[in-house]
């Protein structure tokens, strides 16, 4: 990434108010919620839409590889997930459409829009009827502890305000043998991406958002949330520190996103 683009930035400790940033902007920490909801809030209608057209269909693909890394039983046995910042239902939906019919998702997502677009969406499938919907903070689960087989998490961390705190709730909803996914942009590792990706980013994306959405300006966020986000390494010695054990990653379409996988055990 270049230089004014750095992704070294301090998450304020755990408990402490501090400022924090909000794309390439620093915020008062306790004012960033409040504005990632807006961008959602006026996204959600057009979200999958815009999905599609900013990744040109990549996010497909990426989610279906969280779900071929968790692999979810098939068959009669209970498993149990919650898909944290679960938006529009894409790895709720994956997720029961692979595993059996004991598989059931807790999509939880702070946006009411977000939710009542994935509750629309997922009630129209076949897998909806063992999907439930329940609007609260990644940071603060209103969820009993060891409850979940597996927690999933996709493009949703990098909008909490403090990464740590969403990190213990994962960890401390999941039962002891239970699985921790998250799926986020990363860092570039191929020189001559980078650049395209760049331009894509800066150029392309808040562009397709004027011209399909009415509105550059989430996009502009969305993008660039996405460079203060910790690379690979960082994030995974976070997950580390949750308490989570056996933590790797993996690099898609050269690390313009990667899963990160931990278990606790
Ligand atoms: N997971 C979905 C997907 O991959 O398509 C949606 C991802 S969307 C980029 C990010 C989601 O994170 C939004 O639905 C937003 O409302 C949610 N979100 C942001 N902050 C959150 C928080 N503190 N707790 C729970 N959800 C949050």
């Amino acid at each position: 990434m270049s230089g004014t683009m750095s992704k070294d930035v301090e998450q304020p400790a755990k408990g402490e108010d501090a400022h924090t940033h909000f794309g390439f902007r620093d915020v008062d920490a306790r004012l960033k919620q409040g504005l990632v909801n807006d961008v959602f809030a006026r996204v959600a209608d057009r979200y999958d839409l815009m999905n599609d057209l900013m990744s040109g269909g990549l996010h497909r693909l990426w989610k279906d590889d969280v779900i071929n890394w968790l692999a979810p039983p098939k068959g009669e046995l209970r498993h149990r997930l919650l898909d944290v910042a679960g938006g529009t239902g894409d790895i709720a939906k994956r997720y029961l459409r692979a595993g059996g019919d004991g598989c059931r998702a807790l999509v939880c997502d702070i946006s009411g829009e977000m939710l009542a677009a994935g509750r629309d969406k997922l009630g129209r499938h076949v897998v909806g009827g063992r999907a439930e919907f329940l609007q609260g903070n990644g940071e603060a689960l209103p969820l009993r502890d060891g409850s979940f087989d597996a927690y999933t998490i996709a493009f949703g961390i990098r909008n909490v305000t403090h990464l740590d705190r969403a990190l213990d709730e994962a960890y401390r909803v999941l039962k002891p043998g239970g699985r921790f996914l998250c799926l986020e942009f990363s860092e570039v590792d191929v020189p001559f991406l980078e650049s395209i990706y760049d331009a894509w980013s800066f150029q392309v994306i808040p562009r397709i958002g004027e011209l399909a959405a009415g509105d550059g300006e989430p996009y502009r966020y969305l993008v660039e949330s996405i460079r203060r986000f910790p690379n690979q390494e960082r994030f995974a010695a976070m997950i580390g520190d949750a308490g989570f054990e056996r933590v790797r990653f993996r690099n898609l379409t050269g690390g313009i996103a990667a899963i990160h996988s931990g278990w606790r055990l």
